[in-house]
C-alpha cells in the first residue's frame, strides 16, 4: 500500500486523537483536533461517534502507530515479528524499535519539527551516525551511537527553528544531548514510559498474534 500523502490533520481527526504529525501547530489551539473534534468530511459533524471495540480497535491502534512513525504495513509487521521472538514484553519491544529508527531519533534530537520532516532530513543526507552519513530513515540506532548533523548542513534553516520549538517539548532521557545541541548519544534504549504517545500497543500485539 502506498504512503498517504494527503493532509495529515485529517488522519488525526479520523482517529479523534492528536497524532502530532505537524510540528508546532500540534501544540497550539490551531490544531484541528482541538478546534473540530469530529471526523472530517461533509457529514463528519453529524456522524454518531461509535465506540470502537474488538478487531476494529486493534486495527485502529495499529493504524495510529503506523501513522505516527510513517511506516508501511510490511515494515511494521516485520517490527512485530522481531519483537515477538525476543525476550521481553512484545508491545514494548515493538515501540522500542519504532522509537530507535533514525528518522525518529532525528526528530527527538530536534533536527526537524516533525517525524515526516525528519524522514526528509535523513533522506537528504544531513544526518551522520558515528561520523558516517546514513540516509536510511529506518536505520536502527543502537546504544552508544552518536547521531549528529553533517557539517555542511549545520546552517539549515529548519534546524534553527525546530530546535527552538522542540526545546521543552521533547524531554528525552535515553539520549544524551551535546552542549551545542547538534549531536546526541543514545545512552539507553527507550522504555515504554519514555514514549508518551497515544497508542495501545497491546491491541496491536493481539491483532498480529491471532
Ligand atoms: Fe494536525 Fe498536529 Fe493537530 Fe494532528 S495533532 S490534527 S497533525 S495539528
Amino acid at each position: 500500500m502506498a504512503r498517504y500523502t494527503g493532509p495529515v490533520c485529517r488522519m488525526c481527526r479520523r482517529d479523534g486523537v492528536k497524532l502530532f504529525l505537524k510540528g508546532p501547530k500540534c501544540f497550539t489551539e490551531k490544531c484541528p483536533v482541538e478546534k473540530r473534534n469530529f471526523p472530517p468530511g461533509q457529514h463528519g459533524q453529524s456522524k454518531k461517534v461509535k465506540k470502537v471495540v474488538g478487531y476494529g480497535l486493534q486495527l485502529r491502534e495499529k493504524q495510529k502507530a503506523k501513522r505516527i512513525y510513517f511506516t508501511l504495513e510490511t515494515q511494521f509487521r516485520a517490527y512485530y515479528e522481531k519483537a515477538s521472538t525476543r525476550h521481553g514484553v512484545t508491545g514494548d519491544l515493538l515501540l522500542q524499535q519504532l522509537e530507535t529508527r533514525l528518522d525518529n531519533v532525528t526528530y527527538r534530537l530536534g533536527f526537524a519539527i516533525s517525524r515526516r520532516q525528519a524522514r526528509q532530513v535523513v533522506r537528504h543526507g544531513h544526518v551522520l551516525v558515528n561520523g558516517k552519513k546514513v540516509n536510511i530513515p529506518s536505520y536502527q540506532c543502537k546504544v552508544g551511537d552518536v547521531i549528529s548533523v553533517r557539517e555542511k548542513s549545520k546552517e539549515m534553516a529548519i534546524l534553527g527553528s525546530s530546535r527552538e520549538f522542540l526545546a521543552g517539548q521533547n524531554k528525552v532521557t535515553w539520549i544524551e544531548f551535546a552542549a551545542d545541541g547538534l549531536s546526541g548519544k543514545i545512552v539507553s534504549l527507550p522504555k515504554r514510559e519514555d514514549i508518551q504517545l497515544p497508542v495501545n500497543e497491546q491491541q496491536i500485539v493481539e491483532l498480529y498474534s491471532k
